[in-house]
């Protein structure tokens, strides 16, 4: 990758003008925010800004099961007391709410990430930004922690169709159970998550003894940490694990969530780092130079979220930005520093302590000798100038399948699922 990566970065004007419902924590205008402070440093000249493709009900049903699309596209707040069964079979109300726009939000995001991975699989870009997507937690049949469609598992899909193996990265503060569970029985998708675990904290997985099964095993790596951790001690976990995770799987692209509810002061979190902490972590996944996805996920103290993003749209383009935060329509919630990087550390303990990351790495370590060096099934790849996709894609993307379905794909004799069995509520769920 040369030293100033071509970027593309997927922003749609009317995503943050969605609503979860009052009170509710996830806040879709913390995108809007992002993207006004990515605008106002400048940033946008660096990179090309696209308005994304929406993705379909086809797309969508690429992973989710056709029930619960189609519930997803009638339900609204007006009609929702016709779906009483559907609400609870599909964990939809609570920490999921039905709001005005549901299915239009999760199109948007999903559409975003899945051009992403497409402009990454066409070579038109060498990192992809989509700060609307991320949502990890959602599962093939059920929405689940303010997720609803998995755009996650939905892009790596589809990067799937050119690349052998693909590295997961998930640095959100809670475990990123819907992807793990979705590749779990697979090698071509390794999963890597950092996150609290203990004490009933959401969603409840990913202790490190979950790694995988069948072909699958030891290709989910999990880092169950503990509350408080701050910027040394997650890099000091971090790096080593990354690399080594590089080392043996030798990936050929990344896909990195940056969930920002793993820094100091999230209003759901438990973490302690900074934002320059966090985006650390996307620096030293960015230096390997690989064909990078990069999407957001949780983060819930809004002005934080912002300022974490912004600061890694200027990590991945290498552009220093200035610490202080130029005039913007939203400036009012930056006060009362104005300073991209404010202490936000809070006064919470570190509860790990180096004898304990030190086990957790000799762990990973131990485990990952395991894996044969590559995955077990036979892969050619397919040289990118013999993709035939017509340039003008650009301008007006057009990324159904049917455009697709002629190109020539890698093709793995132990996919992850069987469209066959996609009715069949028990595959495709793995227990862990
Ligand atoms: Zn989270």
């Amino acid at each position: 990758m040369p030293i100033n990566p071509v970027v593309a970065y997927s922003y749609d004007p009317d995503v943050g003008n969605f609503h979860y419902g009052a009170g509710h924590p996830m806040k879709p205008q913390r995108i809007a925010l992002t993207h006004c402070l990515v605008m106002h440093y400048g940033l946008h000249k660096k990179m090309q800004v696209y308005r994304p493709y929406r993705a379909s009900v086809h797309d969508m049903c690429r992973f989710h099961s056709e029930d619960y699309i189609d519930f997803l596209m009638r339900v609204s707040p007006q009609n929702v007391q016709n779906f009483t069964k559907q609400l609870s079979m599909f964990n939809v109300g609570d920490d999921c709410p039905v709001f005005d726009g549901i299915y239009d939000f999760c199109s948007m995001y999903t559409g975003a990430t899945l051009e992403g991975s497409v402009k990454l699989n066409n070579n038109d870009c060498d990192i992809a930004v989509n700060w609307s997507g991320g949502l990890h937690h959602a599962k093939k049949f059920e929405a689940s922690g303010f997720c609803y469609v998995n755009d996650i598992v939905i892009g790596i899909l589809e990067l799937l169709k050119y690349h052998p193996r693909v590295l997961y990265i998930d640095i959100d503060i809670h475990h990123g159970d819907g992807v793990q569970e979705a590749f779990y029985l697979t090698d071509r998708v390794m999963t890597v998550s950092f996150h609290k675990y203990g004490n009933y904290f959401f969603p409840g997985t990913g202790d490190m003894y979950e790694l995988g099964a069948e072909c699958g095993r030891y290709y989910s790596v999990n880092v169950p940490l503990r509350e408080g951790m701050d910027d040394q001690m997650y890099m000091s976990v971090f790096k080593p694990v990354i690399q080594q995770v590089i080392e043996f799987y030798q990936p050929t692209v990344i896909v990195l969530q940056c969930g920002a509810d793993s820094l100091g002061s999230d209003r759901l979190g438990c973490f302690n780092l900074s934002i320059k902490g966090h985006g650390e972590c996307v620096k030293v996944v960015k230096e390997f130079g690989l064909p990078l996805l990069v999407l957001g996920g949780g983060g819930y103290t809004k002005r934080n979220v912002a300022r974490c993003w912004t600061y890694e749209t200027g990590v991945i383009l290498n552009e220093e930005i200035s610490n202080e935060i130029p005039y913007n329509e939203y400036l009012e919630y930056f006060g009362p520093d104005f300073n991209l990087h404010p202490d936000i550390s809070t006064k919470q303990e570190n509860q790990n302590t180096k004898q304990y990351i030190e086990g957790l790495k000799q762990m990973v370590h131990d485990n990952l000798k395991q894996l044969a060096c590559s995955p077990s099934v036979e892969m050619q790849d397919v040289p990118p100038d013999l993709l035939s996709l017509d340039n003008t894609e650009e301008q007006n993307p057009d990324i159904t399948n049917n455009q697709y379905d002629n190109d020539k794909r890698i093709e793995a004799n132990n996919e992850f699922y069987d469209d066959d069995k996609d009715n069949d509520k028990d595959e495709g769920i793995i227990e862990v």
